[in-house]
């Protein structure tokens, strides 16, 4: 059946935008990406029913890259077909990212950050979704065997080509993000957004890089703010079938250690006692900083999306929270 998107989206309780940065672009708080959860493996109508719900939701940025999947590239082929099928008529109203900076087909040119690897990549991106442009292209990770010239210079040449709207830069240590935004000015460019992974078990981005992001006017948009599920119920009581750790190349049973677990559980408590669960209290968190422009999310159900959702509707965190979260992770 045709999709119509929800009348009252903008009012939803995903509808809480952000400014990305010194730009004239506003993020949602809570982003959708397409890492897991939308490749060939997924069954295709789940796929489409947390894509429109996430819409309807006011959930309006949906990020992808090349190596999406699993295999590489069937998490674009889906959106694509999504896009023919549902969201595409609200082309105007999406934010569509994807990356190229990882291993992505064999040789030398599909990986890396030569200007033949992004061009190359970001066309074939372009025709698995059926685009003619993406609003934010990313260069994925830093490669030091580029000049960084070479690769600012060929995202520059990217966004006056029409192929994308914004460049960004993902997985960059701050002194190569001062360094990318030089490059990229002197190529008569810029940059809107990073992308770096943080969560309350990964906190390295408050060592210099909220810094320099924020010195440089660039936005923030963060990934596996869950921890890919660590910081929600997910493995509090043993590994659930289904549950990424079991079928995922990125996270397996081993990651779930019996330490991690018991701060998850004590985490729990206080989300319980600010009547959240821990998944709401762990993007509520990561969202405290208004230098974070968006916490991009992976959801696995509908369910798991609403309830990521319905944590931008929590009253802040008190300082005595915080204190009692620093606590927890400092066992
Ligand atoms: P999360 O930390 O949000 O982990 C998502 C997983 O957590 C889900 O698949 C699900 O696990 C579980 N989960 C989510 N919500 C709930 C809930 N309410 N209750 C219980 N469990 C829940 O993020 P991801 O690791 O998926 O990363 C998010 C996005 O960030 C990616 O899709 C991608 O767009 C981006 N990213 C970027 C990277 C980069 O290098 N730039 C690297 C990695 C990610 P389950 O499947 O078991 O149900």
């Amino acid at each position: 059946e045709r999709y119509v998107a929800a009348e009252g989206r903008y009012e939803a309780e995903g509808a809480v935008y952000r400014r990305a940065g010194r730009s004239g672009i506003r993020l949602p708080a809570l982003s959708l990406g397409l890492w897991q959860n939308f490749g060939a493996t997924t069954p295709e109508d789940r796929q489409r029913a947390i894509l429109r719900r996430a819409f309807d939701l006011g959930i309006t940025h949906f990020d992808l890259a090349n190596n999406y999947g699993p295999p590489y590239g069937s998490a674009e082929d889906g959106f694509g077909r999504h896009l023919a099928r549902d969201l595409g008529r609200y082309r105007d109203e999406l934010v569509i990212s994807s990356k190229a900076g990882y291993d992505m087909w064999p040789g030398p040119y599909g990986d890396g950050g030569s200007r033949k690897y992004l061009f190359a990549s970001l066309d074939q991106s372009l025709r698995r979704m059926g685009l003619d442009h993406v609003d934010v292209f990313y260069h994925h990770r830093p490669d030091p065997e580029t000049p960084i010239e070479e690769t600012m210079g060929a995202l520059a040449d990217i966004v006056r080509s029409g192929r994308a709207r914004y460049a960004a830069i993902s997985n960059y240590s701050p002194i190569q993000t001062d360094a990318a935004a030089a490059a990229i000015a002197d190529a008569g460019g810029s940059l809107l957004l990073h992308q770096p992974r943080y969560s309350m078990l990964d906190r390295h981005v408050e060592h210099g890089l909220l810094d320099t992001v924020g010195r440089l006017g660039l936005g923030m948009v963060v990934f596996s703010p869950l921890a890919q599920g660590l910081l929600t119920d997910r493995y509090l009581r043993g590994v659930p079938e289904g549950s990424r750790a079991t079928h995922s190349r990125y996270l397996s049973e081993g990651d779930i250690t019996e330490a991690k677990v018991a701060v998850a559980r004590e985490l729990d408590g206080i989300a319980r006692e600010r009547g959240q669960s821990l998944a709401q209290l762990a993007l509520a968190w990561v969202l405290r900083d208004e230098r974070v422009t968006s916490a991009i999310v992976g959801a696995s159900s509908v369910e798991q999306l609403e309830a990521n959702v319905a944590a931008l509707a929590a009253p802040p965190l008190e300082q005595a929270e915080l204190d009692a979260i620093d606590a927890a992770l400092a066992r």
